[in-house]
Formats: structure tokens, C-alpha cells, sequence
């Protein structure tokens, strides 16, 4: 990397000197890093040995020895203090002098302009610095950077009118000057300047400075257009949401140039609040190939002292030449290359489309979710927009009812539909058995066979049909951009419970399946949302829960079936958001930052990715439960089956139902029976399995026979089923994700609250039954 020119830098000074540090420049990482060492404003660094092309280089500051890459000491600005070897280029000064001297270059404030052709840079150039600069209405005025000097409470700003350019690709030489001009000169901060009447576009811009991770102060300019059109930017928000200072300004008026300027100031001593280095989400795909690219970068430490890791390895993706030529001469770079091909055409294949334009589409998807927001465009432009779907589905009083409709749509569809291959596959596993029975000897073995495999996989089996269908559909939303659409619909009411609206999707897995909703977790940017999210999954009720409604539904309430088994799931809603609430006040009492909720472009679906991505959901819900739940139903097998020495007709003395019994004076309280505990233990592999115990324990007598079931009991014991212990599946999944710990506290807080709800139901029985 080349050193710097324009200032004293701490790579030019020789061996044995010393030096006062003015201030470090780079971007966001970089700093951090090189501040977090001891290089501050002020302090003396006096160096060891700086040979001439040898890296790297040692100093001693603060009586610590330590040492600096040329690339890394070529972004620190000193001033050197008088020695007796002094090179008569560079100017020095006395002991005494040396901190005021540093402390008065820290004054100094290099900006660049950036922004749009005409979004008038040149105006606020020459308003902020009092010079007349040509001003065009045209592009391509500004040919050159021109710079100019001023000063503004005690500092003095060296402000410099970059050419207009659109975009930071590599296209155009105007791109190309811009973008080589922050990365080798590094300004201290970057004043985007952006016009108000063109925020999608100009925003995008401001994308690529984000991606970069250099400081940025947004003029808001044309301002006073904004307003007169009658539409109105909430910028303060907009700003919190992109992490970046916007002030409005009237740039050919000199309007809010002051507060401007204030600004500027504010953040350059890293003083700002709103500042905050934020990642623009580019889509599963991309992330991960982001992510995988970046391992590697992180070999290159030249590069990443000029640029982020996260930007390499993005522009690097995107085939960027301007990026590529970094690595001419470093090693493994053939590797490197051939890495990044590979994982463009992956991204490629799965978005048939070239990385940059999906790269573009998430970043105007970033900008439209951030101004859907924030922006109210002007009456005339809304009446001219109304085709614009959006304005529609998200919808401040429609957007929620439309999507009430959808998901009452997708859940009839999954549950009619899904009702025929599972009668389908529930008939295969009784002849599959019947087959068995006939076909091979009694004995231990055909028992485990029939009663603990077949039966336990085949109960999990038949779920199989409505989680594809559900998963179906979810994947067709997520390919439209619909899921996009609920999730910034969800927002404003997902806040209420501390949670982001992008929890809404796993949560509305959880319907399907409670283990691939834990999984979807992965998709949410802080660990925060993603544990809470995961906590209150298990509350979502979710499709193996359905056959013990059914089943104690139409023995006790058959004549208000559908209002039943409404008020349950209701209930599973209810308490996930008392539990969100619970949470958000004790345990993750930090709000996390507002973030943008992207709105990526709607698309076409195509079948064939449809089907692909319920696929590969489908695999995973498979793989987890079915390893899980094989091992589980063994395990109730043999403790249904064993001790072997057992009389005929003392069925009672199984460990299962020595287990029931153990804990029969935990859930007598509750009103619940042995048989019920019996039940409700073997319910922890999967919940479908309770039906399946329950057939089994009662198989002499109907259920509403039973002395321990009235109507009361039947309703708590099923709150019981919805709120208890999520299944082991979906313990081993919160393990994975979050560790034991979490999984542990889901487990017991679950069955606490289960207990507690239960025994409500059993006092309001004894008040009302
Ligand atoms: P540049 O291409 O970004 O340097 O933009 P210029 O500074 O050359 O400005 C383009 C045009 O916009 C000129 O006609 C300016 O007078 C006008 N202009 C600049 N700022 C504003 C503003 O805040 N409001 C209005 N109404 N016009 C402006
Ligand atoms: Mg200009």
C-alpha cells in the first residue's frame, strides 16, 4: 500500500526520533484497532527501528515496546519532535512545542464531497468556504477535485468537491477517481451530499460508503424542494437507521450549513450518537459466501489495514478488477480468485442473476424498507404510485388484515391438503405393521420393531405431508418478497415485545415445526433477538400438537370443537408474547438498535426453487427428528416394555408407569391422573407420541369415561401440552444454536408456566365447575 503524501505519517520517521501522534486515519476497524494499542491524540511514540523496506516497524510509547506493519504506521499522523539527524524536508519542532503542534493539527479536518451529478456539491462547496466555484446544472462540471480551505469553531476544514458520480463501482472514471481518492487519501470523514428529491437513488450511493466503513455526515439537500413538494423525511430516524448524521440543507441559499458543519465536528471527535457502523444484509446466499471469502482475506493484513474485511471480500464477489489488483503479487491469490468464482457462481446459479445486480437489488431493497419508514412522498406522487404494491401491502391499516388473509390461506391449504397423504401414510404404517405382526415371531424384537420404530417414526411421518406443504408455501413467500413484506408489517408490533419484525418468520415456522423455526433463527442480525426469538418459539403451537387437541377436543367438546382449538393456539400466542415481554424486562433488558427492515424487489417465483428450498427444510426437520425422535421412541419402547419379569396382567409395574407414578404427586394438583403423567413423560420426544400413550394406557375405556377427565381437566391438560417441555428435537436444536444453558432454561420454564397455567385452569374449576 502506498504511504501517504499528503501528511507526516509514522512510517516516514527514522529510526531513533520521536514523534507526538495527531490522529489515525483509516476506516472504522482499522482504527478501533490501532487506537485500542496506545496510539492516541498526543501521545509521544518514539521509534525503535524503522530499517527502509522492512516490515515491521518497532516503537516504544508509554515505556511499551511494540511493533507496526509500514501499512499500518503509514495511516497514523505524527508530527516529529527537533533531533539532531533532522531531515530538512520535514519539518520539526522543539520538545516543548511538539504537543501544541499536534494538538493544533488535530484541528484539522480533511472532508470530501460526495454525491449525485447536481445534487449541488458545488454549492455547498462554495457556501462553506466563501468561494465562487463555476456552478452547473449539468453534469461533468466538476472535472477535478478542487479544494478549499475555512475555518469553523477553532478548526479548520480542508474541504474537497469530488466529481459526481452515481456509484463507487469501477465503471467510470469519475467512480474511479472518487473511490481511489477515499481509500488512498482517507479524509477524515466523508459530507455525502444527497438530494432530497431523488433519495433512492442518491441513497444508493451512500450504500457503498456504508459498506466502507468510513465515517459519513448525509447534507439532506434540496431541502427546501422536499418541502414544497408537500413530502416529508423523517431524517432523524433515517439517519438512527443507517447509522449516519443527516442534516437538511438548502445548499444554494446557505441554509444549515452551520448545523451542518456542527455536525461534521461532532463526529469527527467521535462525539456522535448516531453514529454506528451498520451491515447492509445482502441475502442468505451472499452472506455466506461473504463470510467464506472473508476467512481468507484475513490472511492479507496489508489490505485489510486499507479496507474492511467484509468490503474485500464483497467486492471480491463481485468480481471487482479494481479490488482484484490488491493481490497481483500476494500469495495464494490464484486460490483466493478461484474461491470467489466458485461462490459467484453458486450465488448465481441460485438467483439466476449476476452477483452485482443481486447485490444492487439488496442494497435498493435496504434503501426502499428504509425510506417505506421514514418517507411520506408528496399527494402527487402517491396518486402517481399506486402502482406500486407496496404502498398496498404494507399498508399502515390494510398491510395486516391482507396478511391475516394470506396465512389463513396457507394454513387451510396446508391442513386440507395435508389431511389425504396423511391418512395415506398412516394406513402404510398400520399395513406396514399388520405385515410385520404377521410375518415375523413375537418376541422382544418384533415389539421394538412394531411398537417403538414403526409406530414412532411412522407417528413423525405423518406430519411429513403438512410440514412440506406449509414449508412450500413459506418458501413461495420468501421467494415472492412477500415474507419481506410481513416481516415490516410484523415491525411495529413485534417492538411491543422487544423483538424486531424479522423474528415474525422463524415464529411463523414454528406453526409447522418448532425445529427449523429454532434454525431460522440464524437469519437474525444480533444474538439478542436470536435468543429470544428461539425462547419463544416452543410457544408456537406448532403441528404435532394438533393430534392430541383433536383427540381430547372431540371427546369433551364436541359441540364447540373449532372455538376450542382456536382458544389454544390464541393461548400458545398469548404466552409467547407475555413471555417476550418478560424477558425484554428482566434477562435482555437492552434494546438493540433500530435496524432497517429491507424490501427486496418482488419477483416471479419459479417451482423450481419453491420446491428446492422446501426441500432442503424438509431434510433438515427430517435429520433432526428423525435421529431424535428413533433413539426417543426406543427409549419409551423399552421403558413401556422392561422389567421383562412381569406377570400378566400386572401391567403397572413397566418403569414407564413406575415413572407415572413417581410423578403423581407433582401433577395431582392439576387433577391429572397416572396415566396422564405417563403420558406427558413420553410426550417429551415428541408430542404426537402423547396420543399414541394415551391409546395405549386407556385402550379398555373411552376417554370421557375416565374419572380424571372432565371437560376442566381435558382443557388444562392441553394448555399443559402446549406450554410443556418443547420436544427433545427441539432442546437438541436451542442447544445448538444457544448452548445448554438456554436449552436448560427453556425446559424448565416452559414446564413451570405449563404447571402454573394448568392449576389456574383447576382453581377457576373449582369456582365455575
Ligand atoms: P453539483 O453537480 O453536485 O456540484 O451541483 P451544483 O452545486 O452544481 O448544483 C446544481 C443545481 O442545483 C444548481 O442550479 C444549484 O443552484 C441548484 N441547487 C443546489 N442546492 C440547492 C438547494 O438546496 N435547493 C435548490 N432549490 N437548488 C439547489
Ligand atoms: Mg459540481
Amino acid at each position: 500500500m502506498e504511504i501517504n503524501p499528503r501528511y507526516l505519517s509514522l512510517a516516514q520517521i527514522p529510526t531513533g526520533a520521536k514523534c507526538v501522534v495527531v490522529k489515525v486515519h483509516g476506516h472504522g476497524n482499522f482504527r478501533n484497532r490501532i487506537i485500542e494499542m496506545g496510539f492516541v491524540r498526543g501521545v509521544r511514540v518514539e521509534v525503535i527501528k524503522n530499517a527502509p523496506l522492512q516490515d515491521p516497524i518497532e516503537y516504544s510509547l508509554m515505556g511499551i515496546h511494540l511493533t507496526l506493519r509500514r501499512s499500518e504506521a503509514g495511516l497514523v499522523e505524527v508530527v516529529q519532535e527537533t533531533a539532531d539527524f533532522q531531515d530538512p524536508q520535514v519539518e520539526t519542532f522543539a520538545e516543548e512545542e511538539i504537543r501544541s503542534e499536534a494538538d493544533r493539527r488535530s484541528k484539522n479536518i480533511d472532508i470530501a464531497l460526495v454525491g449525485n451529478p447536481n445534487c449541488g456539491k458545488t454549492s455547498l462547496f462554495n457556501r462553506a468556504t466563501g468561494l465562487q466555484e463555476r456552478v452547473g446544472n449539468y453534469s461533468g462540471v466538476t472535472v477535478e477535485a478542487k479544494t478549499g480551505i475555512f475555518h469553523h469553531r477553532g478548526y479548520t476544514i480542508h474541504l474537497i468537491d469530488l466529481p459526481g458520480t452515481y456509484s463507487l463501482t469501477e465503471y467510470t472514471p469519475e467512480e474511479r477517481y472518487v473511490r481511489e481518492y477515499i481509500v488512498n487519501e482517507h479524509p477524515d470523514l466523508v459530507l455525502n451530499v444527497v438530494d432530497a428529491l431523488g433519495l433512492e437513488r442518491n441513497l444508493y450511493l451512500t450504500t457503498q460508503l456504508l459498506d466502507m466503513n468510513i465515517r459519513v455526515v448525509m447534507a439532506l439537500n434540496m431541502y427546501d424542494e422536499l418541502e414544497k413538494s408537500e413530502a416529508s423525511l423523517d431524517y432523524d430516524s433515517l439517519g438512527k437507521l443507517m447509522g449516519i448524521p443527516i442534516v437538511p440543507t438548502v445548499a444554494s441559499r446557505g441554509v444549515g450549513i452551520d448545523a451542518l458543519l456542527d455536525r461534521i465536528i461532532e463526529v469527527y471527535e467521535d462525539r456522535s450518537e448516531t453514529v454506528r457502523h451498520i451491515h447492509i444484509n445482502y441475502g442468505q446466499e451472499v452472506e455466506e459466501a461473504i463470510s467464506e471469502i472473508k476467512k481468507r482475506v484475513y490472511q492479507y493484513p496489508e489490505v485489510t489495514d486499507a479496507y474492511t474485511p467484509r468490503y474485500v471480500a464483497l467486492k471480491l464477489l463481485e468480481g471487482d478488477s479494481l479490488m482484484q489488483e490488491h493481490f497481483q503479487s500476494e500469495p495464494g491469490r490464484d486460490a483466493l480468485m478461484a474461491l470467489c468464482a466458485e461462490k459467484r457462481e453458486r450465488v448465481e446459479r441460485e438467483y439466476r442473476e449476476e452477483v452485482r445486480t443481486c447485490i444492487a437489488n439488496s442494497k435498493y431493497g435496504f434503501i426502499r424498507g428504509a425510506l417505506q419508514e421514514t418517507f411520506v412522498p408528496s399527494p402527487k406522487e402517491q396518486r402517481k404510485s399506486t402502482t406500486s404494491i407496496d404502498r398496498f401491502l404494507t399498508h399502515r391499516w390494510f398491510g395486516i388484515p391482507i396478511l391475516i388473509f394470506f396465512l389463513w390461506l396457507m394454513f387451510q391449504t396446508t391442513f386440507t391438503l395435508g389431511s389425504y397423504p396423511m391418512e395415506w401414510i398412516d394406513a402404510g404404517v398400520g399395513h406396514l405393521s399388520e405385515w410385520l405382526l404377521k410375518v415375523m415371531a413375537p418376541g422382544p424384537l418384533t415389539d421394538l420393531l412394531v411398537n417403538g420404530i414403526v409406530a414412532g417414526v411412522g407417528g413423525v411421518l405423518v406430519f411429513l405431508p403438512n410440514i412440506l406443504i406449509l414449508f412450500f408455501f413459506i418458501s413461495l413467500m420468501e421467494d415472492t418478497g412477500y415474507m419481506a413484506r410481513a416481516a415490516f408489517i410484523m415491525d411495529r408490533l413485534m417492538h411491543k415485545i422487544g423483538l424486531h419484525g424479522k423474528s415474525f418468520i422463524p415464529l411463523l415456522m414454528g406453526f409447522g415445526c418448532n425445529v427449523p423455526a429454532v434454525m431460522a433463527t440464524r437469519t437474525l442480525e444480533n444474538r439478542r433477538d436470536r435468543l429470544m426469538t428461539m425462547l419463544i418459539v416452543p410457544f408456537m403451537s406448532c403441528s404435532a400438537r394438533l393430534p392430541v387437541y383433536l383427540l381430547l377436543v372431540a371427546a369433551f367438546f364436541p359441540h364447540h370443537q373449532g372455538l376450542v382449538l382456536i382458544s389454544i393456539y390464541a393461548a400458545g400466542i398469548f404466552f409467547a408474547i407475555l413471555t417476550g415481554v418478560l424477558l425484554n424486562k428482566t434477562i435482555f433488558r437492552k434494546v438493540s438498535d433500530p435496524f432497517v427492515m429491507e424490501l427486496p424487489p418482488y419477483r416471479m417465483p419459479t417451482l423450481r426453487n419453491a420446491l428446492l428450498h422446501m426441500w432442503n427444510k424438509a431434510v433438515q426437520y427430517l435429520k433432526k427428528m428423525g435421529t431424535v425422535i428413533l433413539a426417543a421412541s426406543v427409549l419409551i419402547w423399552a421403558l413401556g416394555y422392561f422389567p421383562l419379569d412381569r406377570k400378566p396382567g400386572q401391567e403397572e409395574a413397566s418403569y414407564i408407569v413406575q415413572i407415572g407414578q413417581a410423578i403423581e404427586p407433582v401433577i395431582e394438583p392439576l387433577g391429572f391422573d397416572w396415566q396422564m403423567g405417563v403420558s406427558l413423560v413420553s410426550g417429551i420426544a415428541a408430542k404426537e407420541v402423547v396420543v399414541s400413550t394415551m391409546e395405549v394406557l386407556y385402550a379398555e375405556q373411552e376417554l370421557a369415561q375416565q374419572p380424571a377427565f372432565t371437560p376442566w381437566v381435558a382443557y388444562g391438560f392441553m394448555l399443559f401440552i402446549l406450554l410443556y417441555f418443547p420436544c427433545m428435537a427441539v432442546v437438541a436444536a436451542i442447544k445448538k444454536e444457544a448452548g445448554w444453558k438456554w436449552a436448560l432454561w427453556s425446559i424448565f420454564y416452559t414446564t413451570a408456566l405449563a404447571w402454573v397455567v394448568a392449576y389456574l385452569v383447576r382453581l377457576l374449576s373449582y369456582c365455575f365447575g
